[in-house]
């Protein structure tokens, strides 16, 4: 299954197009009433498929009331950054306000910005105090995300990652919700992103250091995940901070960010004020 924001409308996405769930749906309730939605969606009509501009897709859980990031979590990244992967997740927010649809255009608030392409979980059930075997049966779906992060505000005072990642439209996501259940190994996923069209990421989810399991354990023994609540799961290697000389992206830019069994999203650069 697959379920878009549409224009700020629930949508089943299909090969024909996207089948509105109705006016019983609505984004406040949509994950709350998980069951429900996917009930919905399972008896939409294929024949009301109708075509959609990919503009108009929003961000597949737009008001999340948690959003979780995760550093490190890629070996080859956290070697690339003169880190170690930590014995816990490195966590910090993106504060809710940074969501954005998947073919957003995006405002650089400085020639810091870096690219991060992720695996990004939305949080069907209530879930605290999960065990790694039951994690997934907590889990909506799957999107794609870009952990867009401003660097200098990132790595200032030793760090700042909840701020210098939330600057307006630094968490692009979508272009849908995929469920579990489309995926034929959801802990397997190749991932990666283009800038202007040179490939600069490209990995796979099975190289992660913590599992969307594991990752889902560790945070529900601490902090109870909720219906919506968005986790961008640790990017792999191919930063642009790290590289010899350092690489940003700029006004005019494209990044195309892909996940198999998820689709691609395009975000677009412009220059602040423009
Ligand atoms: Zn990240």
């Amino acid at each position: 299954m697959r379920i878009a924001n549409l224009g700020g409308r629930p949508a089943v996405i299909t090969g024909a197009g996207a089948v509105d769930l109705g006016d019983r749906h609505d984004f406040d309730t949509l994950y709350e009433r998980w069951d429900d939605t996917l009930a919905a969606a399972a008896a939409a009509d294929p024949a009301a498929a109708v075509p959609f501009d990919d503009a108009h897709l929003g961000p597949p859980s737009p008001a999340p009331r948690q959003v979780f990031g995760i550093g490190l979590n890629y070996r080859a990244h956290a070697e690339e950054s003169g880190q170690a992967v930590p014995p816990i997740p490195a966590t910090f927010t993106k504060f809710p306000t940074c969501l954005t649809g998947p073919f957003a255009q995006v405002a650089l608030p400085s020639a810091s910005v870096d690219w991060e392409v992720e695996l990004v979980v939305v949080i069907g059930r209530h879930a605290a105090r999960v065990a790694e075997a039951d994690a997934w049966a907590h889990v909506a779906g799957v999107t794609i995300g870009q952990d867009l992060s401003e660097r200098i505000v990132q790595f200032t005072a030793g760090a700042q990652f909840s701020l210098g990642k939330s600057y307006p439209g630094f968490g692009p996501t979508g272009p849908w919700l995929v469920t579990p259940d489309e995926l034929d190994d959801p802990d397997d996923l190749a991932l990666g992103c283009a800038v202007d069209g040179e490939t600069v990421q490209d990995a796979r989810t099975s190289d992660m250091a913590f599992s969307v399991p594991q990752l889902i354990a560790q945070l529900s023994a601490v902090v109870p995940l909720l219906p919506g609540d968005v986790i961008f799961t640790g990017t792999p290697a191919g930063v642009g901070f790290t590289r010899n000389p350092a690489r940003a992206l700029a006004p005019g830019q494209t990044l195309e960010s892909w996940i198999d069994g998820i689709g691609r999203m395009t975000t677009r650069f412009v220059a602040a004020g423009a």
